[in-house]
């Protein structure tokens, strides 16, 4: 067995500690928990850090919960391209802006990461198959790594998702469970199955495991940076756990001296027909309230009840970061922005970063010369309906275009 560093699992509430196991809230105060490693032992040079024999993101074992690399299930999950966008900065007028870009990953999210983590967790674990409840795309990523793992797999979806999404999840040969209502919902019998049967549902009872995979996209950016965090990081928010890891993630480079003592700002984008997050941030305070019908185009997003909503609040004003809500047309302008200027196609989502990233230049939540990170987390291709537009004939548009001799 690998030297490990695994250490105790914390409420953030009560801040019990805990042995690692299966354990998915504190038996104490209900609270969330949280995994921590031996900061203290873990190398503090990158060229100890990086577990050696791995090239995409297990190369940060030492900060992952996992015992033994022989259960790794991996599909190659990172490291993903870090692109410097220098038409886009010009766009918004920033000195230096970055596209962390997630819409390459295996299924085409930044969801491979969390979930190569879980789904080797709930191996080590002892589950006999595994699941989730979804937006979209954890649906693709959990049936994928779940195929390559040889395990049964449940996905619990709202029914009105993209065709694309769950296409991809059905050919990995999940088991769909579709639910007439919300995300909410869906989640809701999501966690009865999880109590009832012996399934890790990753985003649920294994979700402190599961939340670790992204934070391994901070350890990458800082990497590619020369070791060094950027002075800011604009992230899409659903539930509100990726930007928690990605604070997260920063954190620990510093505690385990990879990195100088930094924190980035963290904001948060979401959709404005959803945006309880937001919408908590712009009031003052931290009270999250649950939108009951999610109205936007941006589904990925489309989460009412945000989970980690309140430490989502707390992280973007603890990093003196801010938020921003843009409507259903400015994502899709967004989205036709990153492609014209980087050629990168992104979902709704992706759209929706770059659009509130454009507010926030405009109304000067963003300095000119803050070295910024936008990251994208999904795949244009997913979401094709997104963009076609109703009037595009394509044998029209073909007849009309002159050739340059
Ligand atoms: C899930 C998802 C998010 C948001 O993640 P949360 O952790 O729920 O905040 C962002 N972008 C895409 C494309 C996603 O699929
Ligand atoms: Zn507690």
């Amino acid at each position: 067995m690998e030297l490990n560093y695994l250490k105790a699992l914390r409420c953030r509430e009560c801040k019990a500690t805990y042995s690692p196991v299966r354990l998915s809230i504190c038996p104490k105060c209900l609270g969330p928990l949280e995994v921590e490693y031996e900061y203290d032992l873990i190398p503090g040079n990158p060229a100890e850090f990086l577990e050696k024999g791995f090239t995409d993101l297990w190369r940060y074992r030492k900060l992952l919960p996992i015992k033994e690399n022989s259960r790794i299930i991996s599909l190659h999950v990172g490291p993903s391209p870090l692109l410097e966008a220098h038409r886009l900065a010009e766009k918004l007028k920033l000195k230096r802006l970055y596209v962390k870009n997630d819409a390459v990953n295996p299924t085409g999210s930044f969801k491979d990461r969390p979930v190569t983590v879980a789904v080797s967790k709930a191996l080590e674990l002892g589950f006999k198959a595994v699941g989730c409840a979804s937006t979209g795309n954890l649906a693709a990523a959990t049936a994928a790594h779940a195929a390559k793992a040889q395990l049964p797999c449940y996905i619990f979806i709202p029914e009105n998702l993209e065709s694309n999404k769950i296409t991809q999840t059905f050919i990995f040969g999940a088991e769909i469970i579709t639910v007439k209502g919300t995300y909410d919902q869906a989640n809701r019998m999501a966690a009865e199955a999880a109590e009832r049967n012996n399934i890790a549902i990753l985003n649920v009872n294994i979700r402190s495991y599961y939340v670790e995979g992204s934070k391994t996209t901070s350890f990458e950016i800082c990497e590619q940076l020369g070791w060094r965090p950027p002075d800011h990081v604009v992230t899409p928010m659903a539930s509100g756990a990726l930007i928690c890891s990605l604070y997260k993630g920063f954190q620990e480079l510093v505690k385990a001296g990879l990195i100088e003592e930094k924190t980035p700002r963290l904001s948060g984008a979401q959709p404005a027909g959803c945006s309880p997050i937001v919408d908590a941030l712009k009031r003052g305070g931290d009270e999250v309230i649950p939108v009951e019908e999610p109205k936007t185009i941006a589904k990925s997003l489309a989460i009412g009840e945000p989970g980690d909503g309140v430490y989502a609040v707390r992280t973007i004003s603890q990093t003196g970061g801010c938020g921003e809500a843009v409507s259903d047309e400015e994502l899709v302008e967004g989205i036709r922005l990153l492609a014209k200027t980087e050629g990168i196609f992104t979902e709704p989502a992706g759209g929706v970063t770059v659009a509130a990233l454009k507010r926030m230049r405009e109304n000067g939540e963003i300095e000119k010369d803050e070295e910024v990170v936008c990251y994208i987390t999904g795949n244009g291709l997913k979401t094709p309906e997104a963009v076609a537009h109703p009037n595009l004939n394509v044998s029209n548009r073909l007849k009309a275009v002159h050739l340059p001799l």
